[in-house]
């Protein structure tokens, strides 16, 4: 694309689009000039005057086998010669069977038999939120309302979603309109909660991605399980980040092989392509629904989109790629270089630690003499934009610089990126 056309872009873009997380005014200003991202090609993406950069957030925690793959193009392509779209209410499709027999496949022998499709990871809680309160207000405990959630917690800006969230610069704001839950900020906290109201305890398994990839230690997983199963309450995991991979294991509860009663899904299910959840829940959930319609027991709650089949085309494309080229078996050596890539880094004064779990790392920087940046000098959003120029594109969390790169990376691009972000480090003034 020739200059004048990018910047033609750029001016209707500053004119008419309100982007998300965005303070705008800073977006608008005349100095900024955002990128036009145009191609991409396995882990590079390519911006509108030609430039490449490696993707390192993975298109914000999304893609997972790099982009523009040939089977996930064909996948959806195919699809598209048949038909988009077509409505999940009343009706079904082919290819949303086929992916929800391979996700019940693919959670193992477990007690996750029913798969409930939505778009994004917002909805796919919203719909755990809403089944767990539903399903004992109509089995005998509607007292059972309430949910227990995470310091720094992080599920979705939907009110429900967000209501779990504890996230203050995201969520403050609408903490009048929240429903009320119980935070606790470790498995120590539960002694301190009374079950009788919970419904359900909700965590981002392994490890917190929002609140600044904060790794939880091992074993907490089987803590919240044994709680849950004294105190009849739901346990919800939410795996729209840390699944696909990403921790090393397919889904992160694998680390401990514990089951949730509810388990969400988003981001990488369709490895990067197409919006679409799902929502995973057990028999026991399921057959607390089912009744005469008089009863009024069914689950009202759906979106257009649900089910979509370019969607689910994408997905169980993404699914066959895991099989044929290895993805999980091939990312272990390269976790393993990952983290001893970072060891380099660890010692720089004005890195103040890094935490990783699996393939998802979080890199946080100080100033050298130990203290923290101040928070509206935005350091971390400055580091990613020197990071920019040494050809890694990724999105920091306050002063916690994030490096999830696509599955598909090789060991050179890993040092690529870790390379970017070193430099940009070392630009620091101070
Ligand atoms: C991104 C994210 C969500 C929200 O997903 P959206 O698709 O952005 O609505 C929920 N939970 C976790 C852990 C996430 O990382």
């Amino acid at each position: 694309m020739r200059t004048q056309d990018t910047d033609k872009l750029i001016e209707i873009d500053k004119a008419h689009i309100w982007h998300p997380f965005t303070q705008m005014s800073l977006w608008n200003s005349p100095d900024h000039e955002p990128l036009i991202l145009v191609a991409g090609k396995g882990a590079w993406l390519e911006d509108s005057l030609g430039g490449k950069y490696l993707d390192g957030n993975s298109s914000i925690w999304t893609n997972i086998h790099g982009h523009n793959h040939p089977v996930i193009n064909q996948a959806v392509r195919d699809q598209l010669e048949r038909i988009a779209h077509t409505s999940f209410l009343g009706f079904t499709n082919p290819a949303a069977i086929r992916l929800a027999e391979k996700l019940v496949a693919k959670v193992g022998e477990s007690p996750l038999t029913k798969v409930f499709f939505s778009d994004n990871g917002s909805t796919a809680m919203e719909v755990a939120i809403k089944m767990a309160i539903q399903y004992f207000s109509q089995n005998g405990r509607p007292e059972k309302v309430r949910f227990i959630t995470f310091e720094n917690a992080y599920h979705g800006d939907t009110l429900g979603a967000s209501s779990l969230g504890g996230i203050s610069i995201f969520h403050d704001r609408f903490k009048s309109h929240h429903f009320p839950v119980i935070r606790i900020q470790s498995v120590e906290g539960l002694a301190e909660v009374d079950p009788a109201q919970i419904a359900g305890l909700v965590i981002e398994p392994m490890i917190q991605g929002a609140a600044g990839m904060r790794v939880w230690p091992l074993g907490m997983l089987s803590a919240l399980r044994r709680w849950c199963d004294a105190n009849d309450v739901f346990l919800i995991f939410d795996e729209v980040m840390t699944a696909f991979g990403r921790t090393g294991e397919f889904f992160a509860f694998q680390h401990e092989n514990v089951f949730p009663d509810f388990l969400a899904i988003a981001k990488g299910l369709t490895g990067g392509y197409l919006p679409l959840a799902a929502t995973l829940t057990t028999d026991r959930v399921f057959e607390g629904f089912i009744g005469t319609y008089e009863e009024l027991r069914t689950f009202f709650y759906g979106h257009s989109y649900t089910g979509n089949s370019l969607g689910c085309a994408a997905a169980l494309a993404n699914f066959r790629i895991f099989e044929t080229e290895q993805t999980l078996e091939l990312l272990q050596p390269k976790i393993e270089y990952l983290g001893r890539r970072l060891e380099l880094i660890r010692q720089l004064p004005n890195v103040r630690e890094i935490r990783r779990c699996g393939f998802i790392a979080g890199i946080e920087i100080q100033r050298r003499d130990g203290g923290r940046f101040k928070w509206q000098d935005q350091t971390g959003a400055k580091i990613c934009l020197v990071a920019r120029r040494h050809g890694l594109l990724t999105r920091p969390i306050g002063d916690v610089v994030v490096l999830m790169l696509p599955l598909c990376v090789t060991l050179e691009e890993i040092d690529l990126a870790v390379g970017a972000i070193e430099g940009a480090i070392a630009s620091l003034a101070e």
